[in-house]
């Protein structure tokens, strides 16, 4: 493979440091990556991927970009970013809590108001909203939206949930390599894990450094793993490989995406308090809250021991969507 084209947006490589007083209280030596701070269009691990999604659809003379995702989508706000500074529109599908049948969106999730939708306003985006649906339903929209604006005239570039086509694992593979170059050994990374490609990329280049990864998710759905080796497929596939990875190698913890996705939780919450009082850090109610609520409770069931690396993957905006 050619290297694949690449927009600068974001300040890399991201800090990586150690949590001292969290390590002291969990008596584990506790690290952090963080890619709350790629800097571009208030940080997320969503930067990195669209680095090489927007040079792609610059070469393909896009006008128009769509995608889809909950209405406080992080990855939303941040295509809404790089579409603006490059001249494309950024037409996207919406609804507040998307579900995978037999769950249902249970409990309170995040408003349509607020947080990353006054980025998105701010930007121009255009949210194209609805009730909640299932997944499928709002990827069907999306594809209804993009076949629209391309019955118009518009070159449209498509870019599937959360960023996580070939492309955007591509993104995370990189971001793998960047943090093994710059901390020491780690015995596990946890990650927040939904869409795949950010847990895809890293699971390719930790593998091949022998470093455990658990991706902990946002969704609460069993057969996440088989999501992430789809995106893994289509990394390989960008190298001319055939699946390197099967459902089974990925590690996916599903226990703390509950009550639902889009849904904040009181161990989620709980984690996000701890991190930011310990190392006045923030994490976010959806991704990252729940993935170190997850981190905190393997630590206790003596499930992960040694060298931790916690990625934060961002989302912060979405705290301020909290009525
Ligand atoms: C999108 C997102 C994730 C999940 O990354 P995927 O590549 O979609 O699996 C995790 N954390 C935050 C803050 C996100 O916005």
């Amino acid at each position: 493979m050619t290297e694949p084209r690449r927009i600068p947006l974001t300040l890399l490589p991201t800090p990586m440091h150690r949590l001292d007083r969290l390590s002291d209280d969990l008596g584990v030596d506790l690290w952090i990556k963080r890619d709350d701070l790629t800097g571009f269009a208030m940080g997320g691990n969503k930067g990195r991927k669209l680095e090489y999604l927007m040079a792609e659809a610059q070469t393909q003379r896009a006008t128009t970009v769509v995608s889809c995702g909950s209405t406080q989508s992080n990855f939303i706000r941040q295509l809404g970013a790089a579409c603006a500074m490059l001249g494309m529109r950024c037409a996207a599908a919406v609804c507040d809590l998307p579900f995978e049948p037999p769950f249902e969106p249970a409990g309170e999730g995040l408003p349509s108001q607020g947080g990353n939708v006054l980025l998105d306003e701010m930007l121009g985006v255009e949210l194209h909203w609805s009730p909640n649906q299932t997944w499928t339903e709002l990827y069907a929209r999306a594809d209804a939206l993009a076949d629209e604006r391309q019955q118009r005239g518009e070159t449209v570039y498509r870019i599937p949930i959360g960023g996580s086509s070939g492309l955007g694992a591509y993104a995370f593979y990189q971001a793998g390599q960047e943090a093994l170059a710059q901390g020491p050994e780690f015995d596990a990374v946890v990650t927040a894990t939904s869409s795949g490609s950010t847990q895809a990329g890293l699971h390719r280049a930790f593998s091949e450094a022998g470093v455990r990864l658990i991706g902990i998710a946002a969704d609460p759905e069993p057969d996440l793993g088989e999501d992430i080796a789809a995106v893994s497929a289509k990394l390989d596939a960008l190298w001319g490989q055939s699946p390197k990875f099967n459902a089974h190698d990925f590690e996916v913890d599903v226990t703390f995406a509950q009550p639902a996705y889009g849904v904040p939780s009181a161990t989620g919450n709980a984690a996000i308090e701890l991190m930011a009082r310990a190392e006045g850090i923030f994490l976010d109610p959806i991704y990252s809250g729940k993935a170190f609520a997850g981190l905190l409770a393997m630590v206790q069931r003596g499930e992960l021991e040694g060298r931790i690396l916690f990625w934060h993957t961002g989302g912060t905006p979405s705290l301020f969507a909290h009525p």
